[in-house]
């Protein structure tokens, strides 16, 4: 059974065909610069990769374009469109609405329609990929897998702000999260891993891509998480912010005569790892600096670590302990030098990393904890296309017996 997923952007799509027996990634590609003179074209096919230039005017025209290159007589993997069995869409914000994901109908988009001034840059062009999919894929369920549905089972007492609770009411101002999808993948792999049941456990899972995000899985659920009303609230990333004094929005607007419009970009896209070290926004670059004597690259790594180990103990408490710390995306994956400098000092928590394990994870199953740490550490890595194209069959498969019953 093979699935599409679709992740839409505002100018790019990137997507997969998946094999959901085999788990195997068929295809994965990308059309970005959507609408520009050139855009680009990228697609790996089973290690083969390809790259060119193209027309692509708008979405129709680059969702139609990844239809024909999968069923391309000669490189593609498709003989028709029928083999196709699903569309599974992710969705960046699903509101207070969804708890998983969901089988599309009008009813849905007009749901996520609703949650697009929550999500201005996302959930439109998700749904202009939605919408155009729908047509040219007519026939088959498409499922929309939100990033904020795992995150729906926090408690009140970690979802609302503490400001004026009518404009929780009138505009729904509350914490969602997000990397929903990945949290729970991690944390159902990292109890798999450990031959536990996951209704036994407390979890602290840490995404750290180029957004990064810690969340409490208390038990298989959700009760906290670090990104908020968006995904600008919590740890520092490549290029936001996280948490911050908001108090230093206004400072800057007056000091610097700036607009809220540029602040927010400032906080979005030039604030993070990038402006602290002012190297890059790539953990591996500002390593590179910060090994050559670096200081503010230096201690760009030293504070988002700091952060993620202020979360970490943060959520040992909400929980009332913790079993496992898992780690996971490309920072969280790879960059061993980072894993080190959270768990350092996390002794008295019951942490004990084992270095020789942390700088090889595959050949230890993913553990990287001391054979006699209480608290186990985990390197597990998330693929989000198979995930997308799992949750998607779920969805399909719950809504088929729900229809049958
Ligand atoms: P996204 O959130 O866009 O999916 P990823 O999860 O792929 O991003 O993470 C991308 C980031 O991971 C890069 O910006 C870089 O900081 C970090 N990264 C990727 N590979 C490595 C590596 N080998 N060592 C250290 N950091 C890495």
């Amino acid at each position: 059974m093979k699935i599409l997923v679709i992740n839409c952007g505002s100018s790019s799509i990137k997507y997969s065909l998946i094999d959901i027996e085999r788990e195997e990634t068929l295809v994965q590609g990308i059309v970005e610069k959507i609408g520009e003179e050139h855009s680009i074209f990228r697609q790996r096919v089973q290690g083969r990769k390809v790259e060119r230039r193209v027309k692509v005017r708008n979405h129709k025209d680059g969702l139609r374009l990844i239809l024909d290159s999968l069923k391309n007589p000669s490189k593609g993997v498709i003989r028709d469109q029928s083999e196709i069995s699903a569309v599974g869409h992710r969705v960046v914000h699903g509101g207070s609405d969804f708890v998983e994901s969901t089988v599309i109908d009008d009813k849905v988009i007009e749901t996520i329609r609703k949650y697009s001034s929550l999500a201005p840059l996302h959930n439109p062009p998700n749904l202009t990929g939605i919408t155009i999919l729908r047509e040219l894929l007519p026939g088959i369920p498409h499922v929309a897998v939100f990033d904020t549905a795992f995150h729906q089972t926090m408690p009140e007492v970690a979802y609302l702000y503490p400001i004026p609770y009518e404009y929780y009411e009138k505009y729904g101002v509350r914490r969602y999260g997000f990397h929903g999808v990945s949290h729970r993948y991690v944390s159902q792999r990292a109890a798999e891993i450990l031959g536990r049941d996951i209704r036994e456990l407390k979890i602290i899972t840490c995404h750290l891509g180029n957004g990064c995000s810690i969340t409490a899985v208390d038990r298989g659920r959700s009760v906290d998480t670090s990104m908020g009303f968006t995904p600008l609230e919590g740890v520092p990333m490549g290029t936001r912010s996280g948490d911050i004094d908001p108090s230093i929005i206004q400072f800057l607007a007056d000091v610097e005569n700036l607009t809220l419009n540029e602040i927010y970009e400032i906080l979005n896209k030039r604030s993070g790892l990038l402006g602290l070290s002012g190297v890059s926004n790539d953990v591996r670059e500002i390593k590179k600096a910060a090994d050559s004597g670096d200081h503010r690259a230096e201690i760009a790594l030293e504070i988002l670590a700091y952060r993620v180990k202020k979360y970490i103990g943060a959520y040992a408490a909400v929980m009332g302990g913790v079993d496992a710390i898992v780690f996971t995306a490309g920072i969280g994956e790879n960059a061993h030098y980072i894993r080190s400098k959270i768990c350092e000092g996390l002794g008295f928590l019951g942490v004990t990393l084992d270095e020789d394990r942390n700088r090889n994870p595959a050949e230890w199953n993913g553990v990287i904890s001391a054979e006699n740490s209480r608290v186990k550490v985990l390197v597990v890595p998330t693929r989000e296309d198979l995930i997308i194209a799992k949750e998607t069959l779920e969805a399909v498969t719950k809504a088929e017996e729900r229809r049958k019953t």
